[in-house]
């Protein structure tokens, strides 16, 4: 599909500070857009369906996959999760910027399907460190816990794939690396050009 915006697919393990990092970068950035996954878990917390993701039961997930309604979807902890064409196809159409905040195994579907998606991984600084974020965020017990740090070695494998690393060892480190990324990829040769195109005709380059 042709678009003339970005689009940003950024993973990482979960503990790594991806949601805060995403959620700071978007309220700096007013014209990123993000896209709304469909995933069969149930909502934690105060999300909402449509806002964080729409909850979908798994027949009707299963239905969707059927009907080719996703740009990629994956199994991440015992749950589906995917991207609608929907989500993101009005939204490329118009020339947006899109981040995609997904699992590795979709990141590299993306990848795969679009030849302008960057993928951006973001690590933890270390181990203890990831450990010690999952522990204060106090949403999962011990067992579930040391499951996660299984997961992240599975995930944080697959970093060599990526085309960008963030080390999030100081929040405001990473968020300033975070946005340098998204500039410098909106002032490619290629990105000018899509964005561009009068400035370029006016100056006679083709
Ligand atoms: P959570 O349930 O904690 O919100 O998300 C669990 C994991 O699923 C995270 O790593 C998140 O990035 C990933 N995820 C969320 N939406 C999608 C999606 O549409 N596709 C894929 N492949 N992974 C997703």
């Amino acid at each position: 599909m042709y678009s003339s915006g970005n689009l940003f697919v950024i993973t990482a393990p979960s503990g790594a500070g991806k949601s805060s990092l995403v959620k700071a970068l978007m309220a700096a950035d007013l014209s990123l857009e993000l896209s709304v996954s469909h995933t069969t878990r149930a909502p934690r917390g105060q999300e909402v369906s449509g806002r964080e993701y729409y909850f979908v039961s798994p027949e009707a997930f299963e239905a969707m996959v059927q009907a080719d309604a996703f740009v990629e979807w994956a199994n991440v902890h015992s749950h589906r999760y995917g991207t609608s064409r929907q989500a993101i196809e009005d939204k490329m159409a118009q020339g947006a910027d899109i981040i995609l905040e997904i699992d590795f195994q979709g990141a590299l579907q993306i990848k795969k399907r679009f030849a302008q998606a960057v993928a951006i991984f973001i690590l933890p600084p270390s181990w203890e460190a990831l450990r010690e974020r999952l522990i204060k965020r106090g949403e999962d017990s011990s067992e579930v816990i040391e499951l996660r740090l299984k997961n992240a070695a599975t995930e944080m494998a697959q970093v060599e794939r990526f085309d960008y690393v963030i080390i999030n060892d100081e929040f405001e480190r990473a968020l300033t690396d975070l946005q340098t990324l998204v500039k410098a990829q909106r002032l490619k040769l290629s990105s000018q050009r899509r964005q561009r195109p009068q400035t370029f005709k006016a100056l006679n380059i083709t």
